[in-house]
């Protein structure tokens, strides 16, 4: 990377500077978004996950837009942890329509020590199948962290789901700084991070752009940043949430390309409720990745081949995953964030 590349990957947003980014006009902001996404990414390709409950409902926790809090009556059925060969299909048939990742999800505050073993297996197996694999199981101990990256696992899927304004909001069960205590665990251990957020929430601009500020003035930015459109469901507290204008929508994913030029940003949950003019648009502002699958989790997501045809239709191949190279720029990546944060507290552990 080269010293302009590098200047590029700022950490030291200011809410003002991140709002003055939202705030231009709609095509400028655009137009900039896809000039520095041209310079980090081929335009013209999307990274494909699919995405596997692997242990369904009954969460403790309230995160109010969630379907999978023990709190909502939302009539989804409860599964416990998938048995290993289930995993180890659903991965095989991911692979075979397309997917590059593999990413479980398990309804948990945080996994108990004696669930590690399982989940450690399911990560060993669809890795050996080919694919990268993520996990989101919830909080995480450091101890807990090293042994998923010690099973190999890619990525640690945690978001901080808003601004740590309107957190309260949103979820009074664990607070802003246990995500981040977790985000640092993750990184500690080497895994990369996967961490975005939900806008629709009823937030203002603002606390989108406290969110992404957030992000981007981590110590590194996470490598996958997923944002998500609130899915409404029935039962859930946000349930009747008034939308959001989708050119918000597309604002925030064009801001989120410009302060993480290297990060892929994912165009994640709410997909379902796009047209294709809107995902062709959300491509257009420098969004790269998407969940490509039936189900997310436990809300509907768009088919897998109407998602192919969408892409077919506007010239986007799939991204092959290149376990060496990413592996290679991984190492690159954290062992410059480290020269450059000698004297910082690189890895803000918790205070
Ligand atoms: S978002 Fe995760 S932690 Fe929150 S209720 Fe749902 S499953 Fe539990």
């Amino acid at each position: 990377m080269s010293s302009q590349e590098g200047s590029l990957l700022r950490h030291d947003w200011t809410r003002d500077q991140v709002l003055s980014l939202f705030n231009q006009p709609f095509n400028d902001l655009l137009f900039d978004a896809q000039v520095m996404h041209r310079q980090h990414f081929d335009p013209n390709q999307v990274q494909l996950s699919t995405l596997l409950s692997i242990k369904t409902g009954a969460c403790p926790e309230d995160c109010k837009y969630c379907p999978q809090s023990a709190r909502y009556d939302t009539g989804l059925e409860k599964e416990k942890l998938l048995q290993i060969e289930q995993v180890i299909e659903a991965a095989k048939i991911a692979k075979a329509s397309g997917s590059s990742r593999f990413c479980m999800g398990a309804a948990w505050r945080s996994p108990h020590d004696r669930d590690i073993p399982a989940v450690a297996e399911m990560i060993r197996e669809v890795k050996s199948l080919g694919l990268e694999t993520c996990m989101t199981l919830g909080m995480l101990s450091e101890a807990q962290s090293d042994k998923l990256a010690d099973a190999g696992l890619d990525y640690y899927n945690h978001n901080l789901d808003t601004s740590k304004e309107f957190y309260g909001e949103v979820i009074t069960t664990r607070t802003y700084q246990d995500r981040l205590n977790t985000l640092a665990n993750v990184r500690n251990s080497g895994m990369k991070v996967c961490a975005g957020g939900i806008v629709g929430m009823g937030e203002e601009q603002q606390d989108r752009a406290g969110l992404l500020m957030e992000l981007a003035n981590l110590p590194v930015h996470p490598e996958s940043v997923p944002i998500n459109m609130l899915v409404k469901v029935a039962g859930t507290p946000m349930a009747d949430q008034a939308n959001l204008d989708p050119f918000e929508f597309i604002r925030t994913i064009a801001v989120a390309r410009l302060m993480m030029p290297k990060s892929y940003v994912r165009l994640s949950a709410g997909r379902e409720d796009m047209n294709e003019q809107m995902q062709a648009m959300a491509f257009m502002a420098g969004a790269n990745s998407i969940f490509y699958c039936d189900k997310l989790l436990t809300t509907p997501n768009p088919k897998a081949n109407t998602d192919m045809q969408l892409l077919e239709r506007l010239g986007i191949a799939p991204e092959e995953y290149q376990a060496d190279k990413d592996s290679r720029q991984q190492e690159d990546d954290l062992h410059r964030a480290i020269n450059e944060h000698k004297n910082d507290a690189l890895f803000y552990r918790a205070s």
